[in-house]
């Protein structure tokens, strides 16, 4: 697999290359050279998960690395369940929320952390990511324990909620966390002043684990064929996908998707009131404003990382800029849509129940839909039991994790701060 720097063309690596680097020269995101189109959809869709995961991530990865090793990696990451539940006549929901750490974030983690350890071996190295909520919890999850590497997670202190800090700030070991006084946006910031950070990045061997970080990505895009095999054949003729978005990894993926050869007529971007994507496609500017923090905490991110690669996606692939919509959901509309998905029987939390209402206001009568569910309900069991004035009981991985101490240090948006803790590390 051949990739360029969005920002400098004439940088080339291949997927290990970028694996490894996570970011390009000046910043630049990694973007493959062609985007591989399976045949036989129909005859792929017919077959499980995991069988058809090796199949799509072979046709990246194959050649480089060998089939044997992408398929042990893909059975060795998958291994917990996802769902499709019908909501209604016309509305699907792609639960993702059944791994280890209860969040989708779970396939692009432990995909990457199978590259990791196969391109790594015997090398030390020290994985830096931010997190709006689950990255840290899903990176920490897969990589806890392994001796050669080591995980900083900075977050955006008392702007996650509790049971997901508990997730990944009570590992310890070779799990160092961060509660940064300050936004996500800071902590994407910091990320991105280490990796300019020449001395820093040969010293600690600096490695990404963001939504940037090209592995995930590839890993995201099995599930979006799942979505569509479980769907009636009698519906998939017109397939509309929401994505509840924040870096826009997500859909990214979904896009990719679409360019191997999944049928989806078109896509909705739902962003919570960190609009800079909707805005964006209305008026052609490129405004982000101050993150504004909302209930759907993994979604407040007013400069997405991945947008870039949406872009070039959509010019490379000649689609029409339609493809995608965006839609900005409100505090209140996002309460409403999970009263409404209760009102049908199905339990939500914020982030599904955004992409559920931008879907609502956008299908048309002759479309079928389907939203991804990110995060499990009993992550955001505040917001839940408030909204829908219920009590949810804690699946197994969060109460575990209830009542342990947090271990992280707290630290202030300065990277001569963050630079001091990583090189003691
Ligand atoms: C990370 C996350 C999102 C946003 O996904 P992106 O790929 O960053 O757009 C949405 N929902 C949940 C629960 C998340 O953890």
């Amino acid at each position: 697999m051949e990739l360029y720097n969005l920002k400098k063309n004439q940088q080339r690596v291949n997927f290990s290359q970028a694996v490894k680097l996570g970011l390009g020269d000046n910043q630049g995101l990694f973007f493959p050279t062609s985007v591989p189109v399976l045949n036989d959809i129909d005859g792929l869709l017919n077959q499980d998960f995991v069988s058809r995961s090796v199949t799509i991530l072979d046709a990246w990865l194959g050649e480089e690395l060998g089939s044997d090793n992408v398929e042990t990696m893909v059975r060795n990451a998958f291994n917990f369940p996802l769902a499709v539940s019908s909501v209604n006549a016309q509305t699907y929901a792609l639960e993702l929320t059944h791994g280890p750490t209860l969040a989708f974030k779970d396939f692009g983690a432990r995909f990457m952390a199978q590259c990791l350890n196969l391109l790594c071996k015997n090398e030390k190295a020290t994985i830096l990511t931010a997190t709006s909520g689950d990255t840290g919890a899903a990176v920490a999850h897969a990589f806890f324990g392994l001796d050669n590497i080591d995980v900083a997670v900075l977050y955006p202190k008392g702007k996650i909620s509790v049971l997901q800090e508990k997730l990944f700030c009570t590992l310890g070991g070779n799990i160092h966390t961060y509660a940064v006084n300050g936004s996500f946006d800071d902590c994407q910031q910091l990320v991105k002043d280490s990796f300019d950070d020449l001395e820093l990045k040969t010293a600690i061997r600096l490695n990404s684990a963001n939504s940037i970080n090209i592995s995930r990505l590839l890993a995201q895009i099995c599930y979006f064929f799942e979505a569509v095999a479980k769907v009636p054949v009698a519906k998939r003729d017109n397939l509309v996908i929401s994505v509840p978005s924040g870096n826009f990894g997500d859909l990214t993926a979904g896009l990719l998707a679409k360019a191997m050869g999944l049928p989806v007529k078109r896509f909705v971007a739902a962003t919570n009131e960190n609009d800079t994507v909707p805005r964006y496609l209305e008026s052609g500017l490129w405004q982000p404003q101050p993150t504004i923090a909302t209930r759907a905490n993994a979604m407040d991110v007013s400069a997405p990382n991945n947008w870039p690669r949406i872009e070039e996606l959509i010019k490379v692939q000649g689609w029409d800029k339609s493809l995608v919509t965006g839609v900005k959901v409100t505090e209140d509309q996002m309460s409403q849509g999970l009263k409404d998905l209760y009102a049908q029987g199905y339990l939500c939390e914020p982030h599904g129940a955004i992409a559920a209402f931008a879907l609502n206001n956008e299908l048309t009568d002759d479309e079928t839909g389907i939203f991804l569910c990110t995060a499990h309900p009993a992550k955001f069991q505040e917001s839940v039991e408030d909204i829908l004035a219920i009590e949810l009981t804690l699946p197994q991985p969060l109460a575990d994790v209830a009542d342990k101490t947090i271990l992280s240090q707290e630290i202030n948006a300065d990277f001569s701060q963050l630079r001091q803790q990583l090189m003691a590390i």
